[in-house]
């Protein structure tokens, strides 16, 4: 089987450099067309320029592939409204859309101000929301779309440091299951990546040795796989350096008491065998949980 993405149109949003790059070049050397969006600033989210874009798109053009540019911010309604209905008249559709743009603000909670906490947060999931907000109805007239998230192990399993990052990331695993439901019908369907990669965000982050291993292209091959037609839907898969795993949100077994034992001092001796995570489960829907815990009644 070989995946190609002929007569497909994507959106690779932060697509300027680092894995966006990645993508849009991998997107675009199987035969998408590829929209590089890059507000082009700062690691921060300070300052603004097309021309990271631009160059990502020379690239794929010098290749003989078909690229524009667009410098929306992606949490701007109305930039981003005007990048899908050019896009549309451009191309006709929009079958992919990758929320990969993203910025940091790095600092303890105790040092984080509210700015710093909502700038990432308009960033990661708002961005993401807005952007997916402007393709949905097209992809569900189409009934045909690809949509990927991109979250963070910080996201899924926390890091010091980073609050309002992975507030916002694991934030957009939330978003993925209602839309990998609602989506369903009209073939829409939303997965999420968990990359680990050598780029600008990370520079700093990890050992030389290790960056070189990890460039942005060991993990393209899980994101063009969660966006191409074979792609499943509601998955969370991390990806780096040759390693693919995905994460689940599990559920234990748990205790199931009568009303005279629901006591705090019920749950602190019985703590264990609540977390015990043999049998455990990965409920489809929140409503399967809810569903499980009223059968238990
Ligand atoms: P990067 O800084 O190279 O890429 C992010 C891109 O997003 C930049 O080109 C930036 O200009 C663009 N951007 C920022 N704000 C934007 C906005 N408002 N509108 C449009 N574009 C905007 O970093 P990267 O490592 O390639 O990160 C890509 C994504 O992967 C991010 O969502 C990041 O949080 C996530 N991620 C990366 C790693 C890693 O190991 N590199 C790990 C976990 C998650």
């Amino acid at each position: 089987m070989t995946i190609r993405f002929d007569n497909r149109v994507a959106i690779v949003t932060g697509a300027g450099g680092g894995l966006g790059r990645a993508y849009a070049l991998a997107l675009a050397a199987r035969g998408a067309k590829v929209v590089v969006n890059d507000l082009g600033g700062a690691r921060d989210g300070s300052g603004s320029s097309l021309s990271a874009a631009q160059l990502v798109v020379d690239e794929i053009t010098a290749a003989g592939g078909e690229a524009m540019a667009n410098g929306a911010s992606v949490s701007d309604e109305a930039a981003v409204e005007k990048m899908v209905a050019f896009v549309k008249e451009r191309w006709g559709r929009i079958d992919i859309l990758i929320n990969n743009a993203g910025i940091l603000r790095d600092k303890t909670f105790a040092k984080m101000t509210l700015d710093d906490f909502r700038q990432v947060v308009d960033v990661h999931l708002m961005g993401s929301v807005t952007c997916t907000k402007a393709v949905w109805e097209v992809m569900r007239e189409q009934a045909y779309g690809r949509i990927l998230m991109t979250t963070s192990s910080t996201g899924l399993y926390g890091n010091f440091g980073q609050a309002n990052y992975g507030a916002a990331k694991l934030a957009l695993v939330g978003l993925m299951k209602t839309l990998s439901l609602e989506g369903a019908k009209y073939n829409v369907k939303t997965n999420t990546i968990a990359p680990l990669a050598a780029t600008r965000m990370t520079e700093d982050l990890m050992p030389p040795a290790m960056l070189e291993k990890m460039g942005p292209e060991t993990v393209a091959p899980a994101a063009l796989y969660l966006v191409s037609e074979e792609a499943p839907t509601n998955v969370v898969m991390n990806a780096g350096g040759g390693g693919f795993e995905r994460a689940y949100v599990t559920l234990t077994r748990g205790i199931h008491v009568a009303p005279e034992d629901m006591t705090p001092e019920t749950i602190a001796a019985r703590f264990e065998e609540i977390s015990d995570r043999k049998g455990e489960i990965v409920p489809d829907t929140g409503g399967a949980q809810g569903g499980m815990a009223l059968g238990a009644l």
